[in-house]
């Protein structure tokens, strides 16, 4: 898939958010360069790019840094402690694709944060190992937090599903080396992909490599199949996976649920990993999650 590039400036960076267990979200980007096949940011763009498909663009908000210097001085003012809450890379785009090695938007923006001496959280969800390149500044931030989100062990369908993202081993590599550098580190296993799922040792395995990766906890989340969603994704399926269409359309069931939970449980236990909320994010019934108490959902 080609990508079309366009570099943007944005009229603010600091967005408030009603994602759990975050106060601020910043997207340096709009678009994903990654094009999940599951993303459910897919419909950021369905306004300004109506007619491209997810993936294929990117909007680069060229004065990020600057906006963020901006916006972050002005809620400081007349605080005594430089801090607004907690921060969050991103909720609609991956802070670490491709494009940021030649942008470093997001770089910049942990710089300013930096350069502030910021005392919140901030945490940072991403499929990309370029995030490695920013320990030095996760090591000077009081309280950052970083994320991978990693869910299979690289199986041909994942794969496909992930087609630009870096591939699985390499996300836990990721995740050991920012352990290694004293970063706190947590992996995001989800969508957990309806094909995967039925692989109970692979599931294991995945988990294991979690554990020894030293994540601090890990989130577990059921695949979000609202309609938006569900129609792009098995648009693709139909294509290139038809024989698994029947899998994901089931996954849509209470039967599913109760299985998958069951499954995870079983795992998790067995493995030892702490799994936030004590239990899987289920997306379908938005009351149940909201219950779950404020944490930290991301996209990428
Ligand atoms: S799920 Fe994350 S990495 Fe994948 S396309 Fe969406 S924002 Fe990008």
């Amino acid at each position: 898939m080609n990508l079309t590039v366009w570099e943007i400036k944005a009229k603010s960076i600091l967005s408030k958010t009603g994602l759990p267990d975050c106060d601020f979200v910043v997207n340096p980007y709009i678009g994903c360069r990654f094009g999940c096949k599951y993303c459910y940011a897919a419909f950021v763009g369905r306004f300004t790019h109506p007619n491209e498909e997810w993936g294929s663009y990117v909007d680069v908000k060229i004065n990020a840094p600057e906006l963020l210097k901006k916006e972050l001085f002005n809620k400081l003012k007349g605080k005594k402690k430089a801090v607004i809450g907690k921060l969050f890379f991103s909720s609609v785009t991956d802070p670490y694709q491709g494009l940021e090695a030649k942008y470093q938007l997001t770089r910049k923006c942990l710089q300013v944060l930096v350069d502030v001496d910021y005392q919140g959280k901030v945490g940072i969800l991403t499929k990309s190992s370029l995030v490695t390149r920013d320990i030095d500044l996760f090591q000077k931030l009081k309280n950052a937090e970083v994320g991978l989100t990693v869910t299979s062990t690289g199986d041909p369908i994942s794969k496909y599903l992930e087609t630009y993202a870096t591939p699985h081993e390499e996300r836990i590599k990721t995740l050991k080396q920012l352990h290694e550098a004293g970063i706190k580190t947590y992996a995001f296993v989800g969508p957990l992909l309806p094909h995967f799922v039925w692989m109970e040792k692979e599931m294991e395995e995945l988990l294991r490599q979690l554990k020894a990766a030293g994540v601090g906890y890990i989130y577990l989340e059921h695949i979000n199949l609202s309609k938006y969603i569900r129609d792009r994704l098995f648009d693709y399926l139909k294509m290139d996976y038809p024989g698994e269409l029947a899998r994901f359309k089931e996954a849509q069931s209470g039967e599913y649920r109760k299985m998958l939970d069951r499954l995870l449980k079983k795992l998790v236990d067995k493995v030892d990993l702490r799994v936030a909320y004590s239990q899987p994010i289920y997306h379908k019934d938005k009351e149940s999650w909201k219950s779950l108490g404020r944490r930290v959902v991301g996209v990428s």
